[in-house]
């Protein structure tokens, strides 16, 4: 973490949360070449928004303007509360519009709980690695992080349980499925285990879950926030972002009673509510647009490229590399043999004209300085298949080893 000047007369945190967030922008500076085929950035391909059927949903919120252009309530829109709350028990998630509070983003949905719960001290364990503007988050509010080691199927029970005995955590951050940084999605026994140790122990657990809607292969998991035994101590963090588009910056944020009013109580402080004309907008695409086709689409074309992506990667990384196949989201993890470190190989891959975030800045502990992460939504097959080339290119022409 170098390169970050502190401020004159800012707070720690500031300071602690500039830190992580430096770490990945000097990474990133490295990647910004215009004809650079990027891998790294973690943001949905523009060219398969619903451009036309999100133009017609503004379009007719407008035809309410004295409605759409006034102030509206902290909790949200009634239409777009009423319609997610739909489509979350169509899928599994028996949702009351009540229950839930529109934010500005599943972003501000994890700030506001961050604000509603934690005081400076409190620990917040978190998976290895995990999202790292969440690590920003925590670092704001002041919390201690402590990681908790996973595996292929995510949080490892024991492990939890012992960083739970040890730490006695307030919040367990989790991103269960498609999760950022790794792409993997915590299996049903694994969500059970550990919304029993929730109940157990009595903290809480902020369940991250913007990707969901985009599952290619198999069947859904449980939210945790629907197992019994976690119900009563589970914020859901859902976003509107990867299924319909970020730049509307609307997500919501689903939680018990005295959490939920907690978390109005500082969205009204902080912005009092998300855009009203946004929220009617993203109503009627919820409700009369073709949402759910389009998605399909998005679907299918994320697989086909998790798909070009996984065709070639073993020609492109070196023997010995490891990495996952994810049924759905954004990002393949992979790790590099023994001696590399993807920071360094990062600076030769961009020189070549290809980028991807190396895994480190997303360890809160000790970093693992062989992973990288890989996101495949920005580029058509034909340009990863390029991509994958020039990768190949930077690995043989790697003198660092
Ligand atoms: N959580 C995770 C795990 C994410 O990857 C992101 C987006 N990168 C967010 C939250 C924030 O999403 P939103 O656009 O809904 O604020």
């Amino acid at each position: 973490m170098t390169g970050y000047q502190s401020p004159a007369g800012f707070t720690d945190r500031i300071d602690a949360a500039g830190a992580v967030a430096a770490s990945l922008s000097e990474i990133l500076a490295l990647t910004s070449r215009p004809d650079m085929i990027s891998f790294a950035g973690g943001m949905p391909a523009p060219e398969l928004f619903d451009a036309d059927g999100i133009s017609e949903a503004y379009a007719r919120a407008l035809t309410t303007p004295r409605r759409v252009l006034q102030y509206s309530t902290t909790e949200g829109d009634p239409l777009l509360r009423q319609a997610i709350a739909e489509r979350l028990s169509r899928q599994g998630m028996a949702t009351e519009p009540y229950e839930l509070l529109i934010t500005t983003g599943a972003q501000q949905a994890l700030s506001l709980t961050c604000a509603a719960l934690l005081l400076p001290g409190d620990v917040v364990l978190v998976e290895e690695p995990t999202y790292l503007v969440a690590l920003q988050c925590f670092a704001l509010a002041g919390a201690r992080v402590a990681p908790v080691r996973c595996d292929g199927e995510g949080v490892d029970p024991s492990a939890l349980d012992e960083a739970v005995r040890l730490h006695h955590p307030k919040l367990l951050y989790l991103g269960p499925t498609f999760h950022n940084p790794t792409g993997r999605t915590m299996s049903g026994s694994r969500r059970h285990a550990v919304a029993s140790l929730a109940a157990r122990y009595g903290f809480w657990i902020a369940e991250d879950d913007p990707y969901r809607e985009l599952r290619y292969q198999g069947d859904a998991e449980p939210w945790i926030a629907s197992l019994p035994e976690a119900a009563d101590r589970t914020v859901l963090l859902g976003s509107l972002s990867k299924s319909i588009a970020p730049g509307l910056r609307l997500g919501w944020l689903r939680a018990p009673a005295g959490m939920r009013r907690a978390c109005a109580t500082v969205k009204g402080a902080t912005d009092v509510h998300s855009s009203t004309v946004d929220q009617v907008a993203a109503a009627v695409y919820l409700t009369e647009g073709d949402m759910d086709g389009h998605l399909e689409l998005v679907r299918r074309a994320y697989e086909e490229r998790c798909d070009a992506l996984l065709g070639g990667l073993v020609h492109s990384l070196p023997a010995g590399s490891a990495y996952n196949r994810p049924c759905g989201g954004m990002f393949l993890w992979a790790r590099l043999p023994e001696g590399y470190d993807a920071t360094e190989v990062l600076r030769r891959a961009s020189g070549y004209g290809v980028a991807f975030v190396p895994g480190a800045p997303f360890f809160s502990g000790p970093a693992d300085r062989r992973t990288m992460r890989l996101s495949f939504p920005t580029h058509p097959p034909s340009e990863i298949e390029e991509g994958l080339r020039r990768l190949r290119l930077a690995f043989e022409h790697d003198s660092t080893t």
